[in-house]
């Protein structure tokens, strides 16, 4: 009843050269074998041509970022109806590399979702605790405050345009991985969060997302955890043959 989903997320990698190249490999894959919806996110330099490429394609198309604003004097940014007219269908909100380095707040990130969905973007709102909080048993705390704080001054309606992707900290790019029983426990927890912020119906809606290391070797076993909705992939989304086989995991 929820849409499977695994999304590439290619961060600060690819040239132009290099993301037409994946993008083709990627398109000759045949991913209706697969249950999963398939989104790949290039950075913003590529993503023009990258719906052109995709054009006749299922895949669909995620921006890595967006700024809350809707245009002005905001030097370097990129705004929403940018991405949705370059033919970007989702934006990655929060993710953990954009909250740490570029201390992007709670605050800023409501902004940024509210400003997503009235530009009709679907957001991918990342959450996760780091290694400290993981270790002091404080996770369960940790995304329920990300969730509070970044996505729960949002109407129920708009839920349906929101998947959320939880990525523990300590292991993204780390190679190490949630286990699939830790995953499955603590998205079973966001969506008892999700049922009481809402209701029942919009928790057993919404996607929810793993991320952290997930490989051709372990995505099947994690995405086999019934409150596991597919991934949000790094590092191998970069390689078109391993992240065609975690597609083909569902
Ligand atoms: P990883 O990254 O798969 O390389 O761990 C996941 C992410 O940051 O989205």
């Amino acid at each position: 009843m929820r849409t499977q989903i695994v999304a590439g997320n290619w961060k600060m990698n690819c040239d132009l050269d290099e993301s037409q190249h994946l993008l083709n490999a990627l398109k000759q894959k045949d991913f209706s074998k697969s249950n999963a919806e398939v989104i790949v996110a290039p950075p913003f330099t590529n993503l023009y041509a990258a719906h052109k490429t995709l054009e006749n394609s299922s895949i669909k198309i995620s921006s890595q970022n967006i700024n809350e604003n809707d245009k002005g004097a905001y030097t370097g940014e990129i705004s929403p109806s940018m991405l949705k007219s370059v033919g970007v269908e989702y934006a990655i909100i929060g993710h953990s590399e954009r909250r740490a380095i570029y201390e992007e707040s709670d605050d800023l990130l409501a902004k940024k979702v509210t400003a997503a969905l009235k530009h009709d973007l679907k957001v991918m709102f990342c959450i996760g605790e780091d290694l400290e909080k993981r270790k002091a048993d404080k996770h369960f705390e940790v995304v329920e405050e990300q969730l509070k704080n970044g996505l729960f001054h949002i109407d129920a309606s708009e839920m349906k345009d929101v998947v959320i992707a939880y990525e523990p900290v300590w292991a993204i790019g780390t190679g190490e991985t949630a286990s699939p029983e830790q995953a499955q426990e603590i998205h079973e927890h966001i969506r008892k969060i999700l049922a009481k912020q809402y209701s029942q119906e919009i928790a057993d809606q919404t996607s929810i997302l793993y991320g952290g290391s997930v490989k051709p070797n372990n995505a099947k076993e994690i995405f086999a955890k019934k409150d596991v909705d597919g991934g949000l992939i790094g590092g191998a989304s970069l390689d078109a043959d391993s992240f065609a086989e975690i597609v083909m995991s569902f």
